[in-house]
């Protein structure tokens, strides 16, 4: 055993080192392996999330990429080729340093629902306490184009939410995020610490959702929020760099040796943890509309962390049904929580600023419950 104490870590590797021009980077994946595989053997828990199974199946069916529109069927199909190709090649790696491998392959609605959500996380810990690694993908083949994670950032920071990780590791083809764009601007440094993750850093990263000239850094921060938002410590780190994953681990336990240099971008964890649906919610549930509320409604939501009820509602707009999410803003525009509704935006329409006793009783008394509303840091 190191001296590190026993952790649980997800190890999150894209596209880009999965994948040379279609083909699986075996050395890439043997890299990972062989370093998955000696925190395993020093006492440590440790799940692998992969993604390149459309990367190296879309040669296999005589495609080349890119190609626009992630939903198409043959990407799905190219998934559904490629998906056995990068397991093979992590299974063959992994027995070759002395572990089995075990393929989950997971879709949204494995967080959503509950049972769902425990059965996955059950299967995981019965691999891990096993010994296996468990090598994950989305469930690309049958993604359904309306929810999907669409990047495997996401997934990797809600699987380490699933398993209680105490360590992400997003692994890259760059050091880490930069004060701008390395391939550009010369005088870019690296971020070697991050306590919270503002506007103005998502910005530096390209903004959220975006592709972002720093190299897919908006997707990987928004990772990084859902992680730390779950209290897991979240490391970007080059995929090539020497014990990338030993490293990782040590800065976080502070055992480092500083002299070994940066691991790369290091993400602090937020002390308080979400629970699974309320980071659910924040992050994974596409907002189907908007209600503004006043200012004493967004006071008891914020300080007092009450339910919304009908009467501090002002305004809705969009089309919503009971359990959408919805954004809440105040009379500014400004968002400041989200949640899953208990009412229709028909009903609210109908009564909004009524009081509780004007209602009718076949309407919940919340138009959100506390426990399914998420306050969003200013
Ligand atoms: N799940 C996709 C794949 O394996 C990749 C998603 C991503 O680009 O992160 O091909």
């Amino acid at each position: 055993m190191s001296a590190t104490v026993a952790s649980t870590i997800v190890v999150k590797i894209g596209s880009s080192s999965v994948t040379t021009d279609g083909a699986i980077n075996t050395e890439a994946v043997d890299k990972v392996a062989r370093e998955v595989v000696a925190l395993c053997d020093d006492g440590h828990r440790v799940a692998i999330v992969t993604s390149g199974a459309i990367a190296a199946g879309l040669p296999l069916l005589g495609h080349e990429r890119p190609l626009t529109g992630k939903n198409d069927a043959l990407l799905r199909a190219a998934s559904a080729v490629g998906q056995p190709t990068v397991m093979r090649a992590f299974e063959s790696a992994l027995i070759d340093h002395g572990r089995r491998a075990g393929q989950i392959l997971l879709a949204p609605t494995d967080f959503m629902l509950r049972r769902r959500y425990l059965k996955s996380r059950g299967t995981l810990d019965a691999l891990l306490d096993l010994g296996v690694v468990p090598v994950i993908n989305e469930n690309d083949a049958i993604a359904d184009d309306e929810i999907r994670f669409g990047d495997n950032d996401r997934l990797g920071a809600l699987v380490a939410h699933l398993i209680d990780a105490d360590l992400l590791v997003l692994l890259t083809d760059t050091e880490g995020l930069f004060t701008a764009d390395p391939r550009t601007n010369s005088d870019a440094s690296l971020i070697e610490e991050i306590v919270a993750i503002d506007e103005q850093l998502e910005a530096a990263a390209g903004g959220p959702g975006s592709d972002s000239a720093t190299g897919g850094m908006a997707s990987k921060l928004a990772a990084a929020k859902i992680a730390t938002w779950s209290g897991v410590e979240t490391v970007i780190a080059h995929a090539q760099r020497a014990d990338v994953l030993n490293d990782s681990l040590e800065a976080k336990s502070g055992v480092k040796d500083a002299q070994a240099g940066s691991v790369g971008t290091r993400f602090l964890p937020r002390p308080s943890k979400l629970p699974a649906r309320k980071l659910w919610i924040a992050f994974a549930l596409p907002a189907k509309g908007r209600i503004t509320v006043d200012a004493g409604a967004r006071n008891a939501l914020t300080e007092g962390g009450r339910s919304l009820l009908p009467a501090g509602v002002t305004s809705v707009h969009g089309s919503f049904a009971p359990d959408d999410a919805v954004e809440v803003i105040d009379t500014d525009g400004v968002v400041f929580a989200k949640g899953q509704v208990g009412w229709s935006s028909a009903d609210l329409v109908e009564h909004a600023g009524k009081r509780t006793s004007d209602i009718p009783e076949s309407l919940a008394d919340e138009v959100i419950h506390r426990d399914a509303l998420v306050v969003l840091p200013d």
